[in-house]
């Protein structure tokens, strides 16, 4: 199984990649995820990508591709993969079309979890993960419980979330019609509760 979700952010990638990725037994590779790592280590990359992610706006093209590519040459990736946040340009996805084509290997589908406006800010802005476990909760509709040890991702912050919601909107959105032309999208609501979202998903991907 190898496939993209695509999502704007807070539609609930990560939690439905996670479920994913059980099911099928394959990687999850987030972009963003490498890239917060690349900060808290201080690598030169991730002080390069810092400035752009905690304004809002999408790191260059080529870190990303880089990322992506060193990613997938681990044999890890050799039963499959979820991209979860790359790519988000159509510039990254023509290189990353170019990249599967190199090494032979076919995408099977491209999910978009599908969530409006409003309700992604106010579940950006209520987001908050145990820094222990990874947990994710939303203060109000799926409160931490005592002793969680919250963090509130800097971009998650209300100016930078509508930051982030225009920035899908002027970049990420225009892969829809490219993989919409290449018939891999599959459009999958993402209100309700995660455990909905999963199921209609599951059904997205032919339940396999
Ligand atoms: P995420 O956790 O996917 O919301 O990503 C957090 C931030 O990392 C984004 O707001 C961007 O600044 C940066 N980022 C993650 N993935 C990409 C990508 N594919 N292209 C450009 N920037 C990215």
């Amino acid at each position: 199984m190898r496939v993209i979700l695509l999502g704007a952010p807070a539609s609930g990638k990560g939690t439905q990649a996670h479920a994913v990725c059980d099911r099928y037994k394959i990687p999850q590779i987030s972009t963003g995820d490498m890239l917060r790592e690349a900060r808290r280590h201080g690598t030169a990359l991730g002080l390069h990508a810092a400035d752009f992610m905690t304004s809002g706006q999408l790191v260059p093209d080529e870190l990303v591709v880089d990322l992506i590519q060193e990613r997938l040459d681990r044999p890890d990736t050799n039963s499959g993969w979820l991209l979860d946040g790359f790519p988000r340009t159509i510039r990254q996805a023509q290189i990353f079309d170019q990249l599967l084509e190199a090494h032979s290997v076919t995408l099977d589908y491209v999910v978009q979890l599908d969530v409006p406006r409003e309700l992604l800010f106010e579940r950006a802005i209520y987001r908050r993960m145990d820094k222990r476990t990874g947990q994710i909760y939303h203060l109000k509709y799926n409160p931490p419980p005592p002793g969680a040890e919250l963090e509130h991702r800097a971009d998650d912050q209300s100016g930078t979330v509508l930051q982030r919601l225009d920035t899908y909107q002027k970049m990420t959105a225009a892969l829809l019609p490219y993989y919409e032309a290449k018939g891999l999208l599959r459009r999958v609501s993402g209100t309700g509760k995660p455990s909905e979202v999963t199921a209609r998903l599951f059904a997205a991907l032919g339940n396999a």
